[in-house]
């Protein structure tokens, strides 16, 4: 585990300084994170870094998990969808399930730290246990067009919050409670995203057979259809007549998301027999996600909808080109054709690896752009500090908080 001065060579140690006093402020407070799986999907990887720097900056910092069966995860998967702006709405019965799961962990946990702070809809029905303690809604969905009733039904728990925070100003909504814009971001430092010799490279990807003998095209996600992975083997399909490459589609599952091994197999189904679609289905291993991302030539996000999309920031940091949809939080890591290129289509998608396949140096420096816009804005340390200022601030009648 590395030490938070680790990060001084990387971020520069005025923004270390920041931290400490912030963390100072914070002295006898304890937040608690509250969220609804411990592996898979970004806010599992982000608070399993967060959490431990928040301790290590002496701010008192612990990470629960809800507990929930199938049926309750079939409706927070279709709340999630619904908040994305597709699927029907809830039903009765689905909101029963909802409710009666919630008050499950309403009487098993405590929720009794001076912040707690609630990650996405799953556990948001845990405001009913607010006291004296301030309490955050942290969404990291793209909420900017949800599915009107089902929205209507998390405003009865939203309202209740002392603020919510969103990841794009795109996602705001109009809230009785204060409302904080603030992107995820990933660790440099960790398994996933540290540097790593070519010899280690090699090993990760002979242990998965993934050849590098073709230009290798790579999107790594749950199967989710909302993530696109039977597009991604559209466009592919329609890159390969002009350019021999290799596709890779490698995802793993999280308990609170049933619809994965379907999705896997619809995914199957469309790469049929072409030998140079290789279909991942992983466990957690970050080494190997790490290695594939940097053994990559291009690497694809085309989501249909995407709260933030920690997987472009990830190949970013790589300096790797990226081609992504332009939806949700990846605008505000990718400035088309100069840190990565959006496409809007599959045809765009298709069009794009054609010309970062075809272009070496203009990949190169799409990459290079990349490492640098992430560097500035989407890593662990500017993260920690703004979630300090919005504890800070709750404690205070401004939204600002000046230190
Ligand atoms: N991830 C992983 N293994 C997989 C699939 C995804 O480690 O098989 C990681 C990925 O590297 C990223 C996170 O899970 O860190 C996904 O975050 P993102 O914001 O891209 O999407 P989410 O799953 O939260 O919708």
């Amino acid at each position: 585990m590395k030490n938070i001065n680790d990060y001084a060579g990387i971020v520069g140690q005025a923004v270390l300084d920041d931290l400490k006093i912030a963390a100072e402020k914070l002295k006898g407070k304890k937040i608690t994170h509250v969220n609804s799986t411990p592996v898979g999907g970004g806010v599992a990887e982000i608070l399993t870094r967060m959490v431990p720097l928040l301790n290590e900056l002496g701010v008192v910092s612990d990470w629960q998990v809800i507990k929930g069966n199938n049926s309750f995860f079939d409706v927070t998967k279709k709340i999630h969808n619904n908040i994305h702006g597709s699927g029907e709405p809830l039903n009765k019965k689905e909101m029963d399930i909802f409710l009666e799961n919630g008050l499950y962990n309403e009487q098993n946990m405590a929720c009794d730290s001076d912040i707690m702070f609630i990650h996405d809809p799953q556990p948001i029905t845990l405001i009913n246990k607010k006291k004296e303690n301030k309490w955050i809604w942290r969404c990291h969905v793209d909420a900017s067009n949800p599915v009107f009733f089902t929205w209507q039904f998390l405003r009865g728990y939203i309202d209740k919050y002392d603020a919510a925070v969103f990841s794009s100003p795109f996602f705001s909504r109009e809230l009785p409670i204060r409302q904080f814009l603030i992107s995820p971001s990933i660790d440099p430092l960790s398994e996933k995203n540290r540097d790593m010799e070519p010899e280690e490279i090699k090993k990760h990807l002979e242990k998965y057979n993934i050849p590098v003998d073709k230009p290798l095209i790579t999107q790594i996600s749950r199967f989710d259809r909302l993530k696109d992975p039977v597009g991604v083997i559209q466009a592919y399909k329609k890159v390969k007549p002009y350019v021999d490459c290799r596709l890779l589609l490698a995802g793993g599952t999280a308990v609170d998301d049933p619809e994965g091994n379907i999705v896997y197999n619809e995914v199957l189904e469309a790469a049929g027999k072409d030998k140079d679609i290789i279909i991942l289905n992983m466990p957690q291993d970050d080494s190997a996600v790490n290695a594939i991302q940097r053994a990559s030539t291009v690497i694809m996000q085309k989501s249909l909808k995407e709260g933030f999309g920690l997987t472009v920031s990830e190949a970013l940091w790589k300096s790797k080109p990226v081609v992504a949809s332009n939806v949700g939080g990846i605008p505000l890591q990718i400035t088309h054709k100069y840190s990565g290129m959006l496409c809007h289509s599959i045809d765009g998608a298709a069009f794009a690896l054609k010309m970062i396949l075809n272009n070496p140096d203009y990949a190169a420096k799409l990459g290079k752009n990349g490492r640098e816009h992430v560097r500035n804005n989407f890593l662990l340390t500017r993260h920690i500090k703004e979630y300090m200022l919005l504890f800070l601030s709750l404690y205070h009648k401004e939204d600002i908080v000046f230190f």
